[in-house]
């Protein structure tokens, strides 16, 4: 597959196709925009089928960061980076001071953190080689709470468009992943605001403990898309809403963590149209990003986190007013104000430049 006529090429400013024969490394690092500031986004390491897969995954992926981190009114650009499992046992030290050699020759357009598959124990072992990394052991530390709160904000938005209502209490909420480091954030927010939990999770004993913990019903994870329940949060997989689930959806609205809920663009329409109000995953789970800004400057400091929740909340809010105004898909109007946000910087850039 070429690059260029890549589907989701979109403008990218760099992709580095960075190998190392000694370690194994082969990697793909995207750099989608650097309009508003150095690109951030983390590493994924994955057994991909071949290259085309891995440069069609590191583009979408890429692009979505440059998506939340605008939408998120943050100093800084998107880019991912993806290497490709090398096969059978290899030394994974040499592999990661590999890609620290690699995110060097990006000079700083570029920082990676751990993601998918990588640890932030691998991510310090490219720290020995470069400085262009974040999320640090002994930095911010686990997003996950930042990325529950944040969520849990968007999804009161939500919650006042799709049901009409300005507190949870009593709101029957569907949470698919409820055991995973954002879900059980999540969960405990909404118990404490008076929801009624119904909960999946394929963890067993912690779906046990935490259904105990808050009085929820578990549910079987193949029949959570079609409950009876008002709000949908899936804090599990992505492309959960595709053409298998979406006629079996019953809630009001959907609004949860997990990164790429739909399958497609077109499920937003299909969202819309059946009356559910979508509350795009990218705006509402920029928690964790918002939070590893303090290993970029100390300035981001906690109050500073606070104040953007109170922005990403408010920025939902624009999101959904300005689809029901338009009668359009809340996805296509996050895309399009995204879009608007990174040209509007880039021409800002070269002005500046002039
Ligand atoms: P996690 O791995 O800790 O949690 C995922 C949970 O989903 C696990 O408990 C797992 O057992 C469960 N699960 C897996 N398959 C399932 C299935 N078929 N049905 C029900 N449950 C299933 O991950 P996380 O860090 O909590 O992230 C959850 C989602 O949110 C991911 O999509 C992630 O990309 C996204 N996200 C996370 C953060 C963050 O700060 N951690 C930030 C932004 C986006």
């Amino acid at each position: 597959m070429s690059l260029f006529e890549h589907p989701s090429f979109d403008n990218h400013e760099k992709v580095l196709f960075a190998t190392d024969k000694a370690s194994g490394l082969k990697a793909i690092l995207a750099v989608h925009s650097t309009a508003r500031g150095p690109a951030v986004g983390g590493c994924r390491m994955w057994t991909y089928e071949n290259s085309n897969a891995a440069l069609t995954d590191v583009l979408r992926l890429s692009q979505g960061m440059s998506y939340k981190n605008v939408m998120a009114d943050l100093p800084i650009g998107g880019g991912k980076t993806v290497i490709m499992r090398p096969e059978g046992d290899f030394d994974r030290e040499a592999l990661f001071e590999a890609l620290g050699n690699a995110l060097e020759a990006l000079n700083g357009n570029y920082m990676t953190a751990e993601d998918v598959g990588v640890s932030t124990a691998d991510i310090m072992m490219a720290r020995r080689v470069t400085n262009h990394v974040v999320g640090l052991e002994g930095g911010t530390g686990d997003p996950s709470p930042v990325t529950a709160k944040g969520v849990y904000l968007g999804l009161l938005e939500g919650a006042a468009r799709g049901l009409g209502k300005d507190d949870l209490n009593g709101v029957r909420i569907a949470v698919q992943g409820a055991t995973g480091h954002v879900g059980a954030y999540l969960c405990e927010h909404l118990a404490q605001a008076g929801a009624d939990l119904l909960v999946s999770d394929i963890n067993e004993p912690a779906l046990q403990e935490l259904a105990k913990k808050y009085d929820a019903k578990i549910i079987h994870k193949d029949e959570i898309y079609g409950v009876e329940a008002d709000i949908f949060a899936p804090c599990a997989l992505g492309a959960i809403i595709n053409p298998n689930t979406i006629d079996q959806l019953k809630v009001k609205v959907v609004a949860g963590a997990a990164n790429n809920q739909l399958s497609t663009p077109d499920m937003g329409v299909e969202l819309q149209k059946r009356g559910i109000v979508y509350v795009p995953d990218y705006v509402l789970n920029a928690g964790g990003i918002i939070n590893v800004m303090g290993d970029i400057d100390p300035k981001f400091n906690a109050q500073w986190v606070e104040g953007k929740l109170v922005t990403l909340k408010a920025t939902v809010a624009e999101i959904l007013d300005k689809a029901a105004s338009e009668a359009r898909p809340s996805n296509l109007i996050a895309d399009e104000l995204a879009r608007g946000r990174i040209e509007e910087a880039r021409q800002a850039k070269l002005a500046a430049a002039a």
